[in-house]
This record gives structure tokens, sequence and C-alpha cells, in this order.
């Protein structure tokens, strides 16, 4: 059976101890780094994500606030302009009424005429008020007598009720007036005589200036707009404010062309103009063929969100700039208590290499690799302490090579050392059970412990020692045996106490000299 020195099975033992606690530790590492970088990356992207969220919400709500506040104003300005046209229209519908009920007399232009102006007085939206018979010609008119010989039959209004059998009202683009040289929106009836033959005109104007200085003090924004158009597209009024679009038609135009395609009353959608982006609010007005559209660009009516969103994605950048920062001093952190936890590894490597080495030298014999005095007399101890206890027999053998002193004084110290080596490796290749100990006594003499065993299986051992040694042939000129040999005493024992373990090794010892006189290479009780 092959085994192990001495010394290695020391070794081996001691660096055990130390890897079983040394495993310990280690398991109990945990990968920190990798959990410091996926934190602070998690905590970006939360941070991030939070603030992408909050943003898209905050710039819907912003839209959703102007459209409500769009919807609102087109919704109020066309109850107001719904208003004004009712009030024209109702007018002229009276009036209309009382000329064809009451002809064209002196006495009814007269009343008529009176009538007008007292109406005029209390609608200020209405510019004037005026009626022609079916020539164009005045009849009467809200502002006074002086239009003898005027004719009005180039309007536009006027060839439109003198050709269509149109009872309703008519609402015009933007003219200057005549009398008053203002823009006005004329609001026209058609006079009939009884058989339905074409008798005039009723017109009402509404001052574009009413409209406007209402229009003007909205609030719409950079690129904002409000406009009050005709169904067919006519102009009647824009905010803000230009005299040379007055009365030209924009029904080619994308946001007449979006108002008019979405058949609403009133509704905000998200429309693109000019390549900007717009928001779109129209309302129909009443029984009247108009409507008012409010156009806001997009941009600007984000502009108060974009700022805050800036400042906020600023913060938020400011934000992982700090965290990336703190991650990555932590990280170095980390690095250099890695790097000191690994110097402070070798060190205790080193130690523990030094400790190893001190232990073994404590108990292990330099020169032979065997156990030395000092571990055989513990194990001695130990092993008659065990015997005693289990009362099973215990045997030492003391061994000493021949003529040493004369091999040493032949072969020089060194050779003799070489030869001690050689003996030690035979007396532990002799050894057969895993319990048996060799040491060295001292000098070229040996101690071999074999606990559980009796003489007969003593001497065994003492032999196949002794034999081993001789088979070596390590030649030695001033031995009378030619040959490196050992002499061997042995004594076994069931001890009973640590005086007996003692006792043992003294009557081993005396077995020596019986051996050495015995004429030595042999093994002696
Ligand atoms: P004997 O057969 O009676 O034992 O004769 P011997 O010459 O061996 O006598 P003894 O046992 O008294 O001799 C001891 C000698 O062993 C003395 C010394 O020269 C030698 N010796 C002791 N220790 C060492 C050692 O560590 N190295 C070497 N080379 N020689 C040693
Ligand atoms: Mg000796
Ligand atoms: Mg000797």
């Amino acid at each position: 059976m092959k085994r192990d020195g001495a010394a290695a099975l020391l070794r081996k033992e001691l660096e055990h101890r130390e890897d079983v606690r040394f495993g310990r530790l280690v398991g109990k590492r945990r990968p920190v780094r990798a959990a410091t970088v996926s934190l602070v990356l998690l905590a970006g992207i939360m941070a991030a994500a939070v603030l992408a969220w909050s943003l898209v919400h905050a710039r819907a709500l912003e839209l959703a606030r102007a459209r409500i506040a769009a919807t609102n104003t087109v919704l109020t300005l066309a109850n107001q302009a719904n208003s004004s046209f009712n009030v024209a229209d109702t007018v002229l519908v009276s009036l209309v009424d009382k000329i064809e009920v009451e002809g064209w007399s002196e006495l009814n232009v007269d009343r008529l005429r009176t009538l007008m102006a007292k109406q005029m007085e209390h609608l200020p939206a209405l510019q004037g008020l005026f009626v022609y018979d079916e020539t164009g010609r005045w009849i009467a008119t809200s502002a006074g007598r002086s239009y003898e010989g005027r004719n009005n039959a180039d309007r536009t209004y006027f060839q439109y009720h003198k050709h269509a059998r149109d009872r309703g009202v008519h609402i015009g683009s933007p003219i200057v007036g005549r009398t008053s040289g203002v823009w006005v929106v004329p609001v026209s009836r058609r006079i009939e005589h009884p058989d339905g033959r074409f008798a005039g005109v009723a017109l009402a104007t509404i001052k574009i200036d009413f409209y406007r200085s209402i229009y003007s003090s909205l609030e719409l924004g950079p690129g904002g707009q409000v406009m009050m158009t005709l169904n067919d597209g006519s102009l009647l009024l824009r905010s803000p404010f230009d005299a040379r679009e007055l009365g030209s038609n924009i029904a080619s135009t994308p946001s007449f062309f979006l108002q008019a395609k979405h058949d609403f009353a009133t509704r905000t959608v998200e429309a693109v103009i000019d390549g900007k982006t717009h928001i779109l609010s129209h309302a129909r007005i009443g029984a009247y063929p108009v409507g008012i559209t409010l156009l806001q660009d997009q941009k600007a009516v984000l502009a108060g969100w974009r700022h805050s969103a800036m400042f906020a994605c600023l913060a938020l950048l400011l934000l992982i700039a700090g965290l990336l920062l703190l991650g990555r001093r932590v990280v170095r952190q980390l690095d250099v208590r890695e790097q000191l936890e690994g110097e402070l590894l070798s060190t205790k490597a080193h130690l523990e290499t030094a400790n190893t080495a001190l232990s073994t030298m404590a108990y292990i014999d330099g020169l032979t690799d065997l156990f030395n005095r000092r571990y055989y007399e513990l194990a001695l101890q130990r092993e008659v302490g065990r015997a005693s206890r289990n009362g099973t027999p215990f045997a030492v053998l003391m061994l000493d090579i021949d003529y040493f002193k004369h091999y040493n004084d032949r072969y020089g110290h060194q050779a003799g050392d070489a030869a001690l080596v050689a003996v030690a490796q035979a007396i532990q290749r002799g050894l057969r059970r895993s319990g048996d100990l060799a040491a060295r006594y001292g000098g070229e003499e040996f101690v071999v412990i074999l606990p559980d065993t009796d003489l007969a299986g003593a001497r065994e051992v003492a032999e196949t020692i002794r034999v081993s040694v001789q088979a070596r042939a390590l030649p030695h000129a001033d031995s009378p045996l030619g040959v490196v040999t050992v002499s061997i005493g042995m004594h076994a024992t069931i001890p009973h106490d640590a005086e007996d373990g003692a006792n043992v090794v003294g009557q081993a010892d005396a077995a020596l000299y019986r051996a050495k006189t015995a004429g030595r290479n042999c093994a002696a009780t």
C-alpha cells in the first residue's frame, strides 16, 4: 500500500481546514458590482420613463385645454354673430312685410323712413337700413333723404334677389357702403308684388368694425387667427385684420377646405396647413350660411409645455449624470475593495503557507520527512491513552543503524544523511496501517508506534523493515555485514496508564541493546 510521508499528510490536513473556512467566506460574496450597475441603470431608465410618461400626459392635457378654450371661443363668436344677423333679419322681415302689404305711397315711404331711423337707434351692430325698388332706385334709408337719383341695381345682392325667387335672407360679401364709406356686410331680402314679380330689395348692413373690435380683443397667440366666412368661401372678416382681403374668396385654401369637409357644428381637429400643425375649431351659425373658424398654431399652443418639458429634461439629465457619477464612484470603491481583498487574500495565503510550513516544521523532521521526537511524544501519549481505554495491545519498535559512526567516518556526513533518508523511507514503507507512525527519535535512531498490535504483529513489521533496509544494499565497507543494516528492539503490552506507556519504550530500548549484542541486523524482544 502506497503511503504519503508524515509531512505531506500533516500539510494536507492543515490546508484542508483553511480551505473549508475560505470556501464558506467566498460562498458568501455577492456580485455587488453588477447589482450596483444594474441599480443605477434601472434608476435612470425609470426616471426617464416616468418623465416621458408625464410629459406626454401634460402635452395631451395642454392640447385638450386649448381645444376646450378654442371650442368655447368659436361658440361664443358664433352666438354673437348669429344674434347680429338675427337682429338685422328680423328688421328686414318686418320691413318687407310692411312694404308688401302697404305698397310705395308717399305717406308709406315717410313712415317707413321714420321707422327705420328709430330701429337704427337700438341696433348698434347695423350701419344702415335701405329699401330699393325693382329698378335699384333708393326708396328709403335710415340715414335721411339725401339720396335722390342714386341707384344700387349694380350691387351683387340686388342682382341676386332680382333673378332668384328666393324669399329667404341673403348675406353677401363685404362691401364699402356708398353713404358711409365703411366696410359692411350686406344682409338683404327680396320684396315682391302680390303676383310674385320682383318689386325691390330691403337691405341691412352690419359694420365690419362691430366684429373687428371683438375679434381683435381675443388672445390668439402667435400664428393664431379667427375668421368669419360665408359657406361659398367669401371671407367676411379675418383677425388679424387686413382690409385688402375683405370680400376675397378663400374657398380653395386648406383651412376652408377642412372646415367645409368636416360638416361639424363645433369640433376641433389637428390639421397640417402651410407645413404646420394647427388646431382648427369651427362652428356654423344657426340658420345662416356663415361659419366661424379659429386656427391656432399647435407649436405656439404648446410653447409653455415645451418650456417646462425642456426644463424637466435638463433636470433629468442632471439626475442621470449624478447617478452615473455616483455609480462610477461606487464601482470604483468596489474595485478598490476588491483589490484590497485580493491583496489581503494573497497575504493571507502567504501567511497560511508560512503557518503550514511552521506547523510542519514543528512536528516533522527536516531530513527524513518522518515525524520528529516532539510529535512522537504526543502521539505516544495519545496512543497509550487509547489502548488503555480500549484494552487493546500496543507495540513500540526502537531502531538503530548499525556501525553508523564508521559509515560517517568512511563516506562522510553527507552520505550519512543520505543513508538516514533511505532507512527512513524503508521504515515508512514498512508500515501497513493508517494508525502506524514512524518518527526520528534522534541521530540515527528511529521509533515506530504500532497501535492495536501484539508482539507477533510487531515482529512482522520489524522483520519487514529490517529486510527492506538490508535489501537496499547501501554499501558499508566498515560493517562486517557489508551493507547498511538496522537493529530493532521491540516490545508490546496492553497498557493501563501513562507509566505503562513509558515502560514500553524502555523495554523496546532494552530489546534494542539485546539486538545489538546479538550481532546486529536483527530484531529482538
Ligand atoms: P552501533 O552499531 O553500536 O550503533 O554503532 P554506531 O557507530 O552506530 O554507534 P552509535 O549508534 O553510537 O553511533 C552514532 C553515530 O551516528 C554518531 C554519528 O556519527 C552518527 N550520527 C548521528 N546523527 C547523525 C546525523 O544526523 N547525520 C549523520 N550523518 N550521522 C549521524
Ligand atoms: Mg545510536
Ligand atoms: Mg548505531
